[in-house]
């Protein structure tokens, strides 16, 4: 069993339940009323998520979500628009990179990989720089697992008029994210993360006044989001080829979202899992890399042993072979290992994954105590 289906305890792609695999065995016509129906209903379902119905539309995108936050910088940052990029981890230096390929002039704020980004921070950078037009905020830092102050960073963007673009990747449908007390111009998420479908689709929630002001921004075709929107609108259609079979198995994962109690039901199992699996580490001699007070329950970012025996390739190899995939770390200067936390996983996987860790360490004769 564990050589052939492997539990991924990565970020994305990630575990996902034999439902909502089971839910691509069935091929869609594009233009077929009933995939329509898929479209519409996931699309209401996720601005609910985020507790926006009525007063904000969720645009879908074809592509991973890299493709969804490029779309966004573009269709909403005017090209004579100023994005703060907050820092503390590869996702926001490659949101920094998406402005600067963009041709969008940005200034970037960057904190330690364990520091979140604080509101006085942006308070202040926003007081120096009139020319800020944006914000973009990476809500979790999937690089490490750490939160960032949302709510707080959201308040503030606000009271100075300006408008945040947050990266709500990772966090979506785990971490409540409340659009009615949040204020931003455009949050981005994608299909494979913590709603539990497959990769290949993002989405934007944004109130709809915005993407209609947000005309002649991008000089893109296929990532233009007020194009896609008008066009879904007009026709109950996506503009060009829809990912069919991720729309599908999206839709599937929601119903089993809300079956499972929603957000909070889906933040406890996380929660849950990520408690499981820092106890069980630390009883191996592991340190997580973050305090307890700014990590998210998404992914952890473990300590390598300090053992010189120890390679991320044949420890990685070795639990694999075990049926747990683990990630590598993504930080320049410490050696580190990432696990995470989100998929359809429970805490007795957690419990196994420590399990398969601490044999490995015994069969490579890796000291950790
Ligand atoms: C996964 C993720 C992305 C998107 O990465 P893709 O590889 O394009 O799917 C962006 N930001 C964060 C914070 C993520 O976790």
């Amino acid at each position: 069993m564990a050589a052939s289906a492997p539990i991924l305890l990565t970020p994305g792609p990630l575990t996902t339940s034999e439902r909502t695999r089971k839910a691509m065995l069935t091929d869609w016509g594009s233009w077929d009323g009933s995939f329509n129906g898929l479209t519409a209903s996931l699309c209401d379902t996720l601005v609910a998520i985020a507790n926006g119905s009525g007063s904000h539309v969720c645009v879908p995108l074809q592509g991973s979500g890299t493709f969804a936050v490029e779309a966004a910088v573009g269709t909403f940052v005017p090209r004579d628009g100023k994005m703060l990029v907050l820092v503390n981890g590869a996702y926001g230096r490659r949101l920094a990179t998406i402005c600067e390929r963009l041709g969008r002039a940005h200034g970037v704020h960057e904190t330690p990989e364990d520091v979140p980004t604080t509101p006085e921070a942006v308070d202040r950078l926003i007081e120096e720089d009139r020319a800020i037009t944006h914000v973009g905020l990476i809500h979790c830092e999937t690089s490490t697992g750490i939160l960032n102050p949302l709510p707080e960073i959201a308040a503030v963007v606000a009271r100075h008029g300006r408008r945040l673009i947050v990266d709500a990747m990772s966090s979506f449908g785990a971490l409540p994210i409340d659009a009615r007390t949040v204020p931003f111009e455009a949050l981005i998420a994608a299909s494979g993360k913590g709603l539990e479908g497959v990769p290949g689709m993002g989405f934007v929630l944004a109130r709809e006044e915005a993407l209609l002001a947000a005309e002649g921004n991008t000089a893109s075709l296929a990532l233009d989001l007020r194009d896609q929107h008008l066009y879904l609108r007009r026709t109950g259609q996506w503009r060009f080829t829809p990912p069919t079979h991720v729309v599908a198995a999206l839709h599937e994962a929601l119903r089993q979202y809300e079956d499972e109690g929603g957000l909070p039901a889906r933040h406890a199992r996380y929660a849950r899992n990520c408690e499981t699996l820092i106890a069980g580490m630390r009883r191996l001699g592991l340190r997580s890399f973050l305090a307890p007070a700014v990590q998210a329950p998404i992914i952890v970012t473990f300590h390598a042993p300090r053992d010189g025996r120890y390679r991320f390739a044949d420890f990685y190899g070795a639990v694999r072979d075990k049926g747990f995939i683990l990630y590598p770390g993504k930080l320049t200067r410490v050696e580190t290992f990432r696990v995470g936390c989100i998929g359809a996983v429970t805490p007795a996987d957690m419990e196994r994954a420590v399990a398969a860790v601490a044999e490995t360490f015994r069969e490579l004769g890796i000291e950790t105590l």
